[in-house]
Order: structure tokens, then sequence, then C-alpha cells
């Protein structure tokens, strides 16, 4: 048994059980040579919308662009600010970097590990814009504190959901709690394409017309633009890809609820700490993070019993060296700091089989 090798994440297994359902719309997309958005892309728009319980979704080439659409179309751009936690992938801060304007980061509580609200004030200046408020891991941050400030200070929300594909806050879905909500269906996202891909929800039907517009070269009418645009379309193979897969998102969640609650229960090594569960919040478990103390004696305990961890994300976004010229030093966000030095993701997936997550907790609490 444990001279299986349990990877954080194994896309095969997925992939398999749906391969001839795929096989077949991808022959579609085929004959269609619907390759790049077209009649597919639009039928998963319309699916994702209902999914999330927004009026409209749409669909980009990847989250990253998905964010900058979002910069654009809020309007937002050289000299504003934009408030952003210093724990996430950094493709959150490269949105306002896009458009010239600048990611404020703000710490994470120390269990939640979510945006800390209370911080939040206290970073707010006249140039502040919007904050981007991050669904780490998959679970929702605290939004009703976060949209308290953004309605006080007149600030734009934007949900960076890219890790949190059907994860509630306070029995709603999230993707429609702010202006507009970013997700990501790169492949190893909960929800993920054949290929790269995004989306922006919203309920604001003249943000929605202007992100058709912007991720389409700027233009309504073919060869005419308004604006300066871009080619952020998703092609025809990732919308059919994603249209069949959200039939079983649902469940393949709950399949990653089952593990989480074998993990959060059972085990019981006082050596690892988890991401606190507010009653609030139903995540999705995109990844389950632990910290330890003694890290690298932990990696390797689990190598040497098989289990391959990764780390999300081992330099928080204020230290990056892309981001020096901010002059932000260690200690200006101690628990995002102290989550990138000690995190290790544990195997999470939704085909993980009950003798793997055995594995996972016996070896832990081994150790
Ligand atoms: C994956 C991710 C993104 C970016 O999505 P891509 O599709 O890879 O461009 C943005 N934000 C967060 C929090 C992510 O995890």
């Amino acid at each position: 048994m444990e001279n299986m090798k349990i990877s954080c994440l194994d896309l095969k297994r997925q992939h398999q059980s749906i391969k001839e359902e795929m096989f077949a719309q991808f022959e579609k997309v085929y004959e269609n040579t619907a390759f790049s958005g077209g009649p597919f892309v639009a039928a998963f728009e319309e699916d994702f919308a209902k999914f999330c319980g927004t009026k409209y979704a749409v669909a980009v080439n990847s989250g990253t662009s998905a964010l900058h659409l979002a910069m654009i179309s809020l309007g937002i751009g050289e000299g504003d600010e934009v408030i952003i936690p210093a724990n996430t992938f950094i493709a959150t801060p490269w949105a306002p970097s896009y458009v010239g304007a600048t990611p404020v980061f703000v710490d994470c509580t120390p269990d939640t590990w979510e945006i800390d609200a209370s911080l939040i004030e206290g970073k707010i200046t006249s140039k502040t814009k919007a904050i981007i408020g991050v669904h780490l891991y998959g679970q929702p941050f605290d939004i009703d504190s976060v949209k308290d400030i953004c309605r006080k200070h007149n600030l734009f929300l934007i949900e960076d959901a890219a890790q949190a594909h059907g994860a509630k806050y306070k029995g709603t879905r999230v993707g429609g709690f702010g202006e507009m909500a970013c997700f990501s269906f790169y492949p190893g996202k909960n929800l993920g394409a054949c290929g790269e891909g995004g989306a922006i929800t919203t309920n604001n039907e003249d943000y929605y017309k202007h992100l058709q517009s912007l991720r389409n070269h700027g233009s309504t009418e073919r060869y005419y633009h308004d604006e300066v645009g871009y080619n952020y379309r998703m092609g025809g193979f990732e919308g059919a890809s994603l249209k069949v897969k959200l039939q079983y998102i649902d469940g393949w969640n709950n399949q990653r609820r089952t593990v989480a609650k074998r993990y959060l229960t059972e085990i019981t090594n006082p050596k690892i700490k988890m991401q606190l569960q507010p009653d609030f919040t139903e995540s999705i478990f995109h990844l389950f993070v632990v910290t330890t103390h003694e890290k690298d004696a932990f990696v390797k305990h689990l190598a040497d019993h098989n289990i391959i961890a990764a780390f999300h994300y081992p330099v928080p976004c204020h230290l990056q060296k892309a981001y020096a010229h901010l002059n932000y030093q260690p200690g200006d966000c101690p628990n995002a700091e102290y989550l990138a030095e000690k995190c290790i993701s544990l195997p999470m997936f939704a085909e993980l089989k009950n003798e793997e997550v055995d594995q996972v907790i016996d070896v832990i609490n081994r150790y």
C-alpha cells in the first residue's frame, strides 16, 4: 500500500472517467470548426451564470485575463490603488499592475488565512478604488465585513473566485457578491478546462456588455473598434470541455468535502495546524493546506512515505521581486509571511481513494 505514490493532484483519473463524453463534444466542435468563441462557449457561459446564480458570465482565455478586464471595465487605471490580500496567487495583484494601478497588500488573519478585514481601513487612501477579495483555497473570505468597508468608502468589490467554483458564503454561492467575480479554469482548478480558461460573472448589464466587447478587440460590430481591446476570447474546445465538466462539479466538490472532513477530524497530530473553517462558509477545498513549525522535516516524513506535498505559495506577493519597487519589508504582513514559510498542501482531489486518505492520515498522525 505504502509503495503507491500519492500526489497533491492527479488530473488523469477525472479525465479518464469522462473521456468518451468529452471526445463526443470535441468532435462536434471540430465538425463545426467552432474553434474561437462561438456556440459551445456561449452555451457554457449560460450554464455557468446559472451555476453561480448571477445574471451574466463572460468567458475569457484565463483567470488572469478575467481580472485584467475587471479592472478596465471598472475604470481602474494609472495612479489608482487596489487592496489585495498578501497571500494569494500572483495573478491577483497583476490585475492592477496591468492597468498602471498599484496593489496595496493587506495581511491575512492567523487562523482563517483569509484577508483580515480589520486591517483594510488602515490601508485606504484617496487613491483607493477597489478591493479584490480572494476566496483562498476554496473558502470564502468574510464578505460582509469587506462589503461594509466598500460601502462606507465607496469602493468596488471584486471577488477573485479562481479557487472557489461553487463555494458558499452564508448559503449563497460566490460570484455575485461584488461588482463582478473572476474565475479561472486552469486545468488544476476545481473546474478546469482541457486548456486555459477564465470567466467574469456579474449582475450588471453595462459591465457585461463592456466585458464582451473588451475580450473581443473592443468591438461589438466586426471590424469597428470603439476602444483599445484585447484578444481574450475562450476557445471552442475549452468551452465544450467546461460545459461537460460543469455537470459534475457539485459531485466532485462534495467528494473533496468528504476528504476534507476526514482530514479535519482524523488528523489529530498536535504539530499540524489546519485552516479554520468558519460556520458561515462552505469551502470547496481547492487545496488542503496545513502548517507546521518544522516544515522540512515534515515534508521529508511525507516523502519517505510516498506522499508528495506541494506549497501554495512559498513567497507572499508583497515580498516578490516583481514588487520590490513598492518597498515592502519582511514583517509587514506577518501572518502571510508565516503561512508562506510553513505551508504544505496535502493531497486533495475528488478521486482520492479511501485507502489513500487512510494512508495520508496515518502517516501524518505518526509524524
Ligand atoms: C489560478 C488563479 C488565478 C489565475 O488564473 P489563470 O487561469 O491561471 O490565469 C488568479 N487568482 C487566483 C487566486 C488563482 O488561484
